[in-house]
Formats: C-alpha cells, structure tokens, sequence
C-alpha cells in the first residue's frame, strides 16, 4: 500500500484564486494517493471552489472556516506577521482527526500546501515516507534563494541555515515539512496557535509539539536540492472594471 498525502490548502477570495487553485490541481493530478483538503476563508462554501473540486478529478475534501475579524484587520503591527491560513490549516488538522480512526491510521503523511507557492513533483515522494516529520529547503523565503535545514554529514539536522533568527526551535517555512498522519492523530491537541506569537514562530507552534530537532528527516538529498518555490502571484491590475459596460461580471475568471 502507497501511504496517502493529505494535503490540507487555505485559501480565500481574489482575482487570481481560481488561476492558483487550476495550478494547484493540474500538479496533484499527477500525485497518486493524494486527498486534497481545502479550506476556504469564508463563512460559506463557494461556487467557485466547490465547482474547480468536483471536476478536478482528484479527491478532496471540501471546508471552510472564516478567520477571526481581529486577525483580518491585523491587530499586529507588522501585517506580514499575522497569521494568514492559520483558522484554515487547523480545521484541517480537525477534520484528519475527525475522520480518521486513531487506534488503526493508514499510512500516510500530512503537509500544508498554500495556494499560491509552485511544488514539485518530486516533493511528494520525497514526504510519502515520513515516519514523524520531514524537512527539506524552501526557495524565496527569508530574504534569501532559499532556507535549509543545515544538515550534518551523518545526516542530521543540527539547525537552520536562515538570517531571521536562526535560533527559532524551527526556523523553516509552512512549505518546508510534512508530519505523518499517525503522529498527528496521537497528538491530538497540537494545533498553530493563532494569538500571541511572534513573527516566524508559527511554525514552531505545532512543530514544537510534535518533534524534537533530533526527530527530524532531512530528505530532498540531505537538503540540497530545493524542490518547493515560496512563489506570489502579482495582483492583476483591474482598473478598467466597470467602465463602458467591461467586463461581464457573469463570467467566472
Ligand atoms: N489565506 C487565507 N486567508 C487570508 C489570506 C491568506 O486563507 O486572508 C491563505 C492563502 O490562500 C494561502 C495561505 O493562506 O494559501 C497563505 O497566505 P499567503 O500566500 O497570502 O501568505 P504568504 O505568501 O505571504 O506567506
Ligand atoms: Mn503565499
């Protein structure tokens, strides 16, 4: 038996929500043994995502949570560093527990994909196996090419190749692990926590509760190759909306 790869995606409302989750199912189209999670920021379910998931073809599991308004309007000071998914990507921890039997889980692993970074398909064989968390680099995150597990030559993460605070339990992005489904169903109250956290240390919120450094699997070659893209996709410029009739507000783009 192939263990599956539950992938749990927050995602929210935008011009380009539709191009990101096409992308996104045009890539696990080509994972075998995958579940798509998909967790919208809203207080209902969407045409349009529930629409994209029934003709997609792969199986999926479809929720939605709205984030608390206090996390929206970022109390925060530093926008960047409020929780953005956080609401989405621990229901979809709930729904795992949920659903799953406990005392007889089927192999498998879990991993937080956003809805807008670029994966490989080489990352998912790489996670397949996880035996409590995997670790491995992520491209254009922390002002750098990329962050990496550092690894020693035995094979073990020691640390964090980072330049923001290296010294984090975890300094790796949500992008940069994937933790199996037994360990997440024996730990059944690690969650991100949403308030109270500083900037970069969403992370370790869950992690911190899972695993220990000397736990972690670095896999994509020792963490040397880098196999997921933090990409962002430009917000398109839609001034010309609304005038002289354009564009036709029945069409879904
Ligand atoms: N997201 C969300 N609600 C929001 C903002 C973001 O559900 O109000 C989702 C988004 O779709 C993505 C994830 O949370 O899957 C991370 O957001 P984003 O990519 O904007 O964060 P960043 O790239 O800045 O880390
Ligand atoms: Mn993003």
């Amino acid at each position: 038996d192939i263990p599956t790869i539950y992938v749990i995606t927050p995602t929210y409302t935008r011009p380009v929500q539709k191009a990101e989750l096409v992308r996104l199912a045009n890539t696990f189209l080509h994972v075998v043994n995958l579940h798509w999670i998909v967790v919208e920021d809203s207080p209902r379910k969407t045409k349009l995502v529930a629409n994209l998931l029934e003709k997609a073809g792969i199986n999926f599991t479809h929720l939605n949570v709205e984030s608390p308004r206090s996390l929206k309007i970022g109390l925060s000071r530093t926008p960047s560093h409020s929780p953005r998914g956080t609401t989405q990507r621990n229901l979809g921890l709930r729904w795992l527990r949920d659903n799953i039997n406990a005392s007889n889980p089927p192999e498998g692993v879990v991993y937080f994909a956003d809805d807008d970074n670029t994966y490989s398909l080489e990352l998912f064989e790489e996670m397949r196996y996880t035996r409590t968390v995997s670790v491995w680099p992520v491209a254009f995150v922390g002002g750098l090419r990329f962050e990496s597990p550092r690894v020693s030559p035995s094979g073990r993460v020691v640390g964090w190749k980072t330049v923001f605070d290296p010294n984090r339990p975890f300094a790796i992005d949500m992008a940069g692990f994937a933790i199996s489904l037994r360990l997440i169903l024996e730990r059944p109250h690690a969650n991100f926590r949403l308030e109270g956290i500083k900037g970069g240390y969403q992370e370790t919120s869950l992690l911190k509760d899972l695993v220990t450094m000397d736990g972690l699997e670095a896999k994509a070659a020792n963490c040397t190759k880098v196999l997921v893209w933090h990409t962002r996709a430009e917000r398109p410029t839609l001034v010309n909306e609304g005038k002289r009739g354009f564009t036709d507000p029945n069409i879904e783009v």
